[in-house]
């Protein structure tokens, strides 16, 4: 179950899609498809003959941001050499390339989750020199409205994410696992305080009033669910302030990330 607050409604931030980009970077050679029973991996087959490449990434990928749909490019496009013939920049470029499609994999691959439950510390992503530390404001958060009655797993989203969400999940031991996710936008230094521990207490709310299925639907934002949200004292302060400033945070880093 993912219960998903999203800031900013093209935040998934694909726009282009595969075929687009392969075709504005002038490769010809080069078919992606998508599998639905990969999840993990990836994989390239190649037919010498023609040299066509064909890439097979697991099916959720295709609403990948554009930095990584890029690496995979990148990644199927490297020059196939003999071990022997490879330099050594060569293996770090596919390394790296590797790298960064890994970690946005576990970082956003809801359905894995699961695996890495067991291993809380991988959950931490991209917290290095955060604004704010997630643990302290869920502290607040928790003393002033939960009674500190909740815990979850916290980490920090992309850089260049709008979505905050919350999940449940069973450890292998059968205890149950609630992780929040905060939009990486909120990591900014023009982030008010207030804001963060509104989306916080958005989150939280998710675990103290989890969803419910009402003629076959999921509800999510029951009314009991908007109604508990608007007795934060910050609740309207952090609506206005969402709008009217997450989205420039939000393109001014996508700019910064397409200009390097
Ligand atoms: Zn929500």
């Amino acid at each position: 179950m993912t219960n998903t607050h999203i800031s900013n409604p093209d935040s998934s931030g694909g726009h282009r899609t595969f075929d687009e980009l392969i075709r504005e970077m002038h490769i010809q050679n080069l078919d992606v498809s998508f599998s639905q029973r990969m999840k993990k991996n990836w994989k390239m087959r190649i037919t010498r003959s023609e040299n066509r490449r064909f890439l097979t990434i697991p099916a959720y990928l295709y609403d990948a941001p554009l930095d990584i749909k890029k690496a995979l490019i990148a990644w199927a496009m490297l020059p196939q050499l003999g071990s022997h013939a490879k330099t050594t920049d060569c293996r770090n470029e596919k390394r790296a390339l590797e790298k960064s499609v890994q970690q946005f994999i576990r970082c956003n691959h809801a359905d894995h989750a699961q695996l890495y439950v067991d291993r809380l510390s991988d959950l931490s992503c991209n917290t290095i020199e955060a604004v704010y530390d997630l643990q302290d404001v869920f502290d607040t958060v928790n003393r002033e409205y939960f009674n500190n009655e909740l815990s979850a797993v916290l980490r920090w989203g992309r850089l260049t994410s709008g979505v905050s969400y919350q999940m449940t999940r069973k450890a292998t031991d059968g205890t149950t696992i609630q992780i929040i996710t905060i939009a990486g936008c909120y990591n900014h230094h023009n982030v008010p305080r207030f804001a963060i521990e509104a989306v916080m207490f958005h989150e939280m709310l998710h675990i103290k009033i989890p969803p419910y299925k009402k003629n076959g639907r999921n509800v999510i934002h029951s009314p009991e669910f908007k109604t508990a949200e608007k007795a934060h004292k910050y609740y309207r302060q952090w609506r206005i302030w969402e709008q009217e400033h997450l989205l420039n945070i939000i393109r001014n880093r996508r700019h910064l990330r397409e200009m390097r």
